[in-house]
């Protein structure tokens, strides 16, 4: 057994401390199938693991990253062997599993989605946590019956991963998208994906009204507290919001009035334990709903050598839309 590249996270005299790093391939944690990873990316969460701003890393020594497309070295698990292409998100890679900024990666064949026909690696890992969270939020949005005649759809975020791969879908599908950004001078790369609207997050980011004027029939949410608060006051009699965010923090200083006077429902949205039969919905449907030509607009690619300096800018709000991350 050799050694491998890979992002390594220790437990420091304060916090943790990131390293790229030769990993040995004997410290690998169990799973029935082993992965030559030749591509990931940067999520939010990544940032948090690697600055070590919020205690995501459970288990020490880590590997962070916590997407992953690549092809199956071995393989004990039945449906998968040697050669076949796969991406695995979430399920704790990263957190509890060690992760995707490595060479390599043993995890549950269970785990594993088939990288879709018309798909590369690069583009699955341009999509990753964040653009597979905004599909599950368009699923759950039609689940609650909503379509474009019922009225625009706000994203939040906007210029964030999940808030870029959000606008490009919703616009293909035929919204009204607004687009919500602390970053105005990002208008254009906004409307380039398809926002009709974009509007400074200013407005939604103090305290909330129970009611307010009815803007939208619903939306996307990647920032939480006050933001979504506001964002469910001005929702639509029957309208619905998808919550997938805490970018601006954890808690919903909300009413209960959206809710009850207006029937106005919030859906809740989870990539990391996303069941398997939905998460291969969610890969087909982005492999026919979301425009390349736009996916290769909201992405830049980096190496593993500069994911450390990364996760400090997106922990500060400086990246735009989706960062891939070239392993091999
Ligand atoms: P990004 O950092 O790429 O995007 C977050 C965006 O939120 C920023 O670009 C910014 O958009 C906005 N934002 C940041 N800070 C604030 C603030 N203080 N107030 C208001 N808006 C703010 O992250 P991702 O897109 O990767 O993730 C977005 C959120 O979704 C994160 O909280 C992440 O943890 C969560 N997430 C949850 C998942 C799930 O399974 N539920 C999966 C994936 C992500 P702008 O500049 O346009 O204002």
């Amino acid at each position: 057994m050799g050694t491998f590249k890979a992002i390594r996270i220790d437990k420091a005299e304060k916090g943790t401390a990131a390293a790229l790093t030769q990993f040995d391939e004997a410290e690998l944690m169990d799973g029935d199938v082993t992965i030559r990873v030749e591509w990931s990316d940067l999520n939010y969460k990544d940032g948090l693991a690697v600055t070590g701003k919020a205690p995501v890393v459970r288990r020490f020594p880590m590997i962070a990253g916590i997407d992953l497309a690549g092809t199956v070295e071995q393989s004990t698990h039945p449906h998968w062997k040697a050669g076949d292409k796969v991406i695995c998100t979430g399920w704790g890679m990263g957190e509890t599993h060690l992760g995707a900024y490595a060479e390599k990666a043993r995890v549950k064949g269970d785990w594993l989605v088939r990288l879709p026909d018309a798909m590369s690696m690069r583009d699955a890992m341009a999509i990753g946590t964040a653009g597979f969270t905004a599909m599950l939020a368009v699923l759950a949005l039609e689940q609650q019956g909503l379509t474009p005649n019922h009225g625009p759809m706000v994203v939040t975020g906007a210029a964030g991963g999940v808030g870029s791969v959000a606008t490009a879908l919703l616009s293909k599908l035929g919204y009204h998208v607004i687009a919500s950004t602390g970053r105005v001078s990002e208008a254009n790369y906004l409307k380039g994906l398809g926002a009709a609207e974009v509007i400074d997050r200013n407005e939604l980011s103090g305290p909330a009204k129970p009611l307010a004027r009815e803007r939208w029939a619903g939306g996307i949410d990647s920032v939480g507290s006050t933001t979504l608060a506001n964002v469910l006051s001005m929702t639509k009699y029957r309208g619905a919001v998808a919550a997938c965010g805490l970018a601006a923090g954890m808690d919903l200083p909300a009413s209960v009035a959206p809710f009850i006077l207006r029937g106005v429902c919030l859906l809740g949205i989870d990539s990391v334990m996303c069941p398997m039969g939905l998460r291969k919905t969610a890969w087909n449907r982005l492999a026919g709903d979301l425009d390349p030509a736009k996916l290769t607009e909201i992405t830049h690619e980096i190496g593993i050598d500069e994911v450390i300096a990364a996760a400090a800018k997106i922990i500060a709000g400086q990246v735009r839309g989706r960062v891939v991350v070239k392993i091999l």
